[in-house]
């Protein structure tokens, strides 16, 4: 049942990361999450693996088994990684939380053989702005000529088999990409070379195609969360839900719902809730919490679940009334247990924020 999906958590224990992923369009952002969803159906996890509204929950057992040794799920304690929908850059921008970025953590996809784009200069200059640690994957390496794929083995290891012809092309556009980190601040080495992944960027060789570098990015993904972000997760996951509004959507039968990722707490049926708006914070009530029924595609019409409560770090539907003037990149706060006069205050602030933010670019 998707309630006990959320369930990897205690109250009061470690949320899920947040990941986005970001980049240049036709770099591979879709394929790499379709391979990611995919790989974990072909190691039999298709259960495990949560479609959330706009995100993917990858609980730490399925990125474990299909990282396989670079992946032991004992040395860690949080509960897997949510992978968010990539909206388009813009909206990336303005996807904030508490006056930071969103996501906690982020994949920069770069198709090697295309290099630094102008979205990828306007992805790693977001990046920068919100201080959000990121990793790079350099995708599409298959199209490598000469490329021997071995999708069983760690990259490294598959990098290294190469015939030195196909390793020094594919090594040429690997160091141009960390050539324009450097360009962009940001030093940068093939991941199995960094030993500080906080002052260092790891670039992970994949492809989004063979799968080759996915169970690699997981392990430096995890690793990142656990190594550094710990304190961060630490929420009270029984305490009232903050979110961030990624849409507002019409649905048949709903009216106006919200797709929202949940980044701290609980949100209940029936919670009373505060959200930005056009005009201003709208108080309303939760009337339904909503998830696509299956795994499926993301942004699928398919029908919907119903859930009693939803806890973070979760992507969901909520539907209430009066959701007309809400806004993408708007908080949302459930109000329980505290005055509603504080919540309203809250989402102001967080609200003048945003438009501060819109005004500077
Ligand atoms: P997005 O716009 O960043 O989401 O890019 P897509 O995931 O839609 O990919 C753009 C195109 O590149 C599609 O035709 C994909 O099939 C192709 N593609 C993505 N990843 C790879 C890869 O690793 N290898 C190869 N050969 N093609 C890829």
């Amino acid at each position: 049942d998707a309630n006990n999906a959320d369930a990897s958590a205690d109250p009061g224990s470690l949320r899920t990361p947040i990941v986005a992923v970001l980049g240049h369009v036709d770099h591979g952002k879709t394929s790499l999450l379709d391979k990611i969803r995919g790989s974990a159906v072909s190691e039999g996890e298709a259960g495990a693996i949560t479609q959330h509204i706009g995100a993917t929950a990858v609980p730490l057992d399925t990125v474990s088994s299909m990282a396989g040794e670079l992946v032991v799920a004992d040395d860690f304690d949080l509960p897997g990684l949510l992978f968010i929908d990539t909206p388009g850059h813009h909206s990336f921008s303005t996807l904030r939380a508490r006056g930071g970025a969103l996501a906690d953590i982020a994949v920069l996809v770069v198709d090697v053989n295309d290099g630094f784009q102008p979205q990828t200069e306007e992805a790693l200059d977001i990046l920068q702005r919100t201080g959000t640690p990121f990793v790079v994957a350099a995708n599409k390496i298959d199209t490598t000529p000469g490329w021997n794929p071995n999708p069983k083995a760690p990259v490294q290891e598959t990098y290294e088999a190469q015939t030195d012809r196909a390793r020094e092309r594919l090594d040429e556009n690997l160091y141009e990409i960390i050539g324009q980190l450097s360009d962009g601040g940001f030093s940068a080495d093939l991941y199995w070379r960094v030993q500080n992944f906080q002052n260092n960027i790891g670039v992970v060789p994949v492809s989004a195609m063979t799968g080759e570098g996915i169970p690699d990015l997981l392990a430096v993904l995890m690793g990142l969360s656990q190594r550094y972000m710990k304190e961060e997760m630490e929420v009270d996951l029984a305490g009232p839900g903050k979110g961030t509004v990624l849409e507002v959507k019409d649905e048949k039968g709903f009216g106006a719902t919200l797709d929202v990722v949940l980044y701290d707490g609980t949100v209940e049926e029936g919670d009373r809730i505060v959200v930005g708006g056009v005009e201003g914070p709208i108080v309303t009530e939760v009337r339904a919490l909503l998830r696509p029924r299956a795994l499926s595609e993301i942004r699928t019409e398919a029908e919907f679940e119903r859930l009693d409560a939803v806890q973070a770090a979760s992507g969901v539907k909520l539907a209430a009334p009066n959701l007309d003037d809400a806004m993408a990149g708007a908080p949302v706060r459930v109000v329980r247990g505290r005055p509603l006069e504080d919540v309203i205050e809250e989402v102001e602030a967080e609200l003048s924020e945003i438009e501060v933010d819109t005004e500077d670019e």
